[in-house]
């Protein structure tokens, strides 16, 4: 429904045309404001403006930035940054051509990529611990961190993301090459997860990624 749905932003007016086929939220890329799309009504007088600016990391990962995966052209369009206790995480928002989306996963300079859908998680939450196993549908993950999420900043044109308040906890959990990222916001329809597959930088192919002196 999405995708070529003409929008205007509700704080500054700025047009926009919608590009993935499900969009979950947008974020005015100048003002701040959000826009919800997909049947729930914009009040254009109490726009919505997103708890913190996005700050400035110097991710070299930007939106307009452009790559290829899998033999398929995509742009990245929309960035969630979750400020962690002793982190942060950039998930990017990626588009193809046909308004298919995912995200990329930065942090420190490694890459996941997660298509879009955010699965529940069943077994039982004191599983999900770093040096455990959390069992997963096919193949069970290792948990790597458990994080508290202090902070989220929002930009541009998003993937389906529900939990936009800070105060709950980021848990990543790996296999080989699978990874796992879960949320775990009690009261808000249990533990969801997105499942991803490390990749490396090379394999995107990325181009106007933001340049950068390592001297600087
Ligand atoms: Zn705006």
């Amino acid at each position: 429904m999405s995708l070529h749905t003409r929008i205007t932003c509700p704080g500054c007016q700025a047009p926009y045309t919608l590009r993935l086929r499900l969009t979950g939220r947008f974020i005015c890329l100048r003002c701040r404001a959000q826009a919800v799309v997909d049947g729930i009504a914009q009040d254009a007088s109490r726009p919505l403006v997103t708890a913190a600016p996005m700050p400035d990391d110097l991710s070299f990962v930007q939106i307009g930035t452009t790559g290829v995966l899998d033999d398929a052209p995509f742009e990245v369009i929309g960035r969630i940054r979750l400020q962690l206790r002793n982190d942060y995480k950039n998930f990017w928002c990626a588009v193809r051509k046909e308004g298919s989306g995912f995200w990329i996963a930065e942090s420190f300079g490694s890459f996941a990529v997660y298509n879009g859908a955010w699965q529940p998680y069943t077994d039982l939450a004191s599983k999900l611990r770093s040096n455990k196993t959390i069992p997963l549908p096919d193949v069970p993950v290792t948990g790597e961190y458990v994080e508290r999420c202090e902070g989220l900043a929002l930009s541009g044109e998003l993937l389906p993301w529900n939990v936009v308040d800070p105060g709950w906890f980021v848990v990543q959990g790996s296999k080989g090459a699978r990874t796992a990222f879960f949320m775990t916001k009690p009261n808000v329809g249990g533990v969801h997860y997105l499942l991803g597959k490390k990749v490396p930088v090379e394999n995107l192919k990325l181009a106007n990624t933001l340049p950068w002196n390592e001297w600087n």
